[in-house]
């Protein structure tokens, strides 16, 4: 056997898996595609995550790397007429309650450096191409992207941590996408994009149009990441560059408006599909897939990092058990795989109600009856094991959303409302051209 492990792909899912299981003293080897540091989306993280950087070694490296705090997350109606500010110690279950936003070629390159540090060997600029499973357990068929011959590796476990490239779950046929969830987004890097005062200078910004939503994340101390999702068909319906789109949007965003009054773009315009989907199989023989390559769904909660490493980490305790009782561990893989659906599915349901209106009235209003909005609060920053006092607060919060729907439990939203004329309209005067060039 050449490794007890390969894992394929080194952003956080897989750079996580890979730093535990050479930790625990086994050989890994981890294939990237990709020569980092690289540019990827999914910058801001969630409170949760510390307890995986902790776990990782990797506190003293993030902090020295001087990202943004985080300690909440608002969200706000493009027409200005509601917003709401979650602040992650509020909560009355959140264990954890600030994190940082970060630069993902950085961040990345870090995790995976991390990686090598524990002992893992890491291919950068190797991709898998194929991977089977024989008598002696799994092999995956590999080659240099410069065009070197194919070799074929085997290792006793893999670990699929291709992100969206989605590479055992495309080979063997296994994703389902959300047909509601076919989205698409814009998005680029700017300097001088106003921020708030104090703690909530790092807050994660998102502002919910009647058809979309903005996010805007402070990723350094000057830089900001700025992104608009929104349908796949109403980008090709509209017909215009992306550019122009974005531009378009902006002018229903008041609360981005006034922020983006300097803003000046200082890198390329960006697009990518943001399709929601998972795999039916989120394990196989001697398989395991982690994080965007198990499920990857809509990040307006900004779940996306926290689960993949949330996987990485689970992923690897089950090979390193499997790994010391001498089997296919195919009973721990199951666990493995029931638990992941678990947090996935919290997530999930979130993500579909945010583009419901009475979901939206219900988080737009906080009332803390029965501890509900410490427990939106906490799921907001990654509580996935809290347990029965969670999920029953999570139930009843999911019922006034549905009893909202017949009656008017909080005030209803106007997305219309935005006709009325802008009082901050002098302040994003001359906005658009500047930042657009
Ligand atoms: C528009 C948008 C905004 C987002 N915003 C956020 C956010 O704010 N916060 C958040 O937490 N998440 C966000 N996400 C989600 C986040 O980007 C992902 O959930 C996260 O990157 C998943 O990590 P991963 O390790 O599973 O995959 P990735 O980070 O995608 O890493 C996969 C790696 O595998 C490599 N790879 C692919 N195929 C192969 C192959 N055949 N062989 C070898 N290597 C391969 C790739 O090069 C890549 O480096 C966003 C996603 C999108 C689309």
């Amino acid at each position: 056997m050449d490794y007890e492990a390969i894992v394929l792909g080194g952003g956080p899912a897989g750079s996580t898996a890979a730093a535990l299981l050479a930790r625990a003293g086994q050989r890994v080897l981890v294939l990237e595609k990709e020569r980092f540091p690289r540019f990827h989306i999914g910058e801001s993280l969630l409170p949760y995550n510390q307890a995986i950087f902790a776990e990782l070694g990797v506190v003293p490296a993030l902090e020295a790397a001087g990202f943004p705090r985080k300690y909440g997350a608002q969200f706000h109606l493009g027409n200005d007429t509601r917003h709401r500010r979650f602040e992650f110690r509020q909560g009355r279950f959140t264990r954890y309650t600030e994190t940082w936003q970060v630069e993902r070629a950085v961040f990345d390159e870090l995790l995976l450096n991390n990686a090598r540090r524990w002992g893992s060997e890491v291919r950068e600029g190797w991709a898998a191409l194929r991977c089977g499973l024989d008598e002696r357990g799994r092999w995956v068929e590999a080659a240099e992207i410069t065009g070197g011959k194919p070799v074929r590796l085997h290792a006793a476990f893999v670990v699929d941590a291709t992100g969206r490239a989605n590479f055992t779950g495309n080979q063997e046929g296994l994703r389902v996408v959300h047909p509601q969830l076919k989205k698409v987004a814009i998005f680029a890097h700017f300097h001088g994009v106003r921020r708030d005062r104090g703690e909530a200078a790092g807050d994660t910004v998102i502002i919910r149009l009647a058809r979309g939503w903005f996010w805007l994340i402070p990723i350094g101390a000057e830089k900001t990441s700025v992104g608009l999702v929104m349908d796949q068909e109403d980008l090709a319906r509209a017909g215009e560059p992306p550019e122009r789109v974005f531009e378009r949007h902006l002018s229903q965003a008041r609360p981005l408006q006034r922020r983006m009054e300097r803003a000046e773009r200082v890198g390329p315009w960006r697009t990518t599909s943001d399709f929601s989907y998972y795999n039916r199989r989120l394990v196989g023989p001697r398989l395991l897939r982690t994080g965007d390559a198990a499920g990857f769904m809509d990040p307006i909660f900004s779940a996306g990092v926290f689960l993949a490493m949330r996987s990485g980490k689970l992923a690897a305790a089950a090979v390193q058990e499997a790994l010391k009782q001498g089997t296919d561990g195919r009973f721990l893989l199951a666990h493995y795989e029931r638990e992941i659906w678990r947090s996935m599915r919290f997530y999930w349901r979130m993500v579909e109600g945010f583009y419901t209106t009475p979901f939206l009235e219900i988080f737009m209003e906080p009332r803390e009856n029965f501890s509900l909005v410490s427990a939106v609060n906490a799921v907001l920053a990654g509580e996935v094991e809290g347990g029965w006092k969670l999920r029953w607060r999570l139930e009843l919060f999911f019922a006034l959303v549905r009893l909202q729907r017949r009656w008017a439990l909080t005030p209803r939203i106007n997305f219309d409302a935005s006709t009325a004329p802008d009082p901050f309209a002098f302040l994003s005067r001359g906005f658009p051209q500047k930042a657009m060039k």
